[in-house]
């Protein structure tokens, strides 16, 4: 027995049938899209508030940090958009155009792209 994707009613007929008909296939894509859509903006949001407390701290003259702290602040460290390796050898972790090089276990860097992006 198979039963409608989106509503649960049982399907008869084709066996290759996902939907009653077109209304619950449109329902249905809608809802995965809907989803899709929130988790862009959750892991958005996360990716901006982690670059906004760089910058902050950039703003207020500090360059040195540490995980602990930035983590206090509400930092994510699960969530970054890319990374580069730094002429030394580093790699920096971005958030966008802030991010942050571990220099030891206790404390990071934070940078700031100075770069033009699309050289890569
Ligand atoms: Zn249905």
């Amino acid at each position: 027995m198979k039963y409608c994707q989106d509503c649960g009613t049982i399907l008869k007929g084709r066996t290759d049938k996902k939907f009653c008909d077109d209304y619950c296939r449109c329902h249905y894509n809608n809802d995965i899209n809907r989803d899709r859509e929130q988790d862009f903006k959750k892991i958005n949001s996360i990716l901006r508030k982690n670059a906004n407390i760089l910058e902050k701290l950039v703003g207020q003259g500090i360059r040195i940090s540490t995980p602990h702290l930035l983590s206090a602040a509400g930092f994510n460290f699960t969530f970054f958009t890319h990374q580069l390796n730094e002429q030394n050898g580093e790699i920096c972790i971005y958030c966008y155009n802030y991010g942050y090089v571990k220099i030891n276990e206790g404390q990071l860097v934070i940078k700031q792209v100075t770069h033009s992006l699309s050289s890569n």
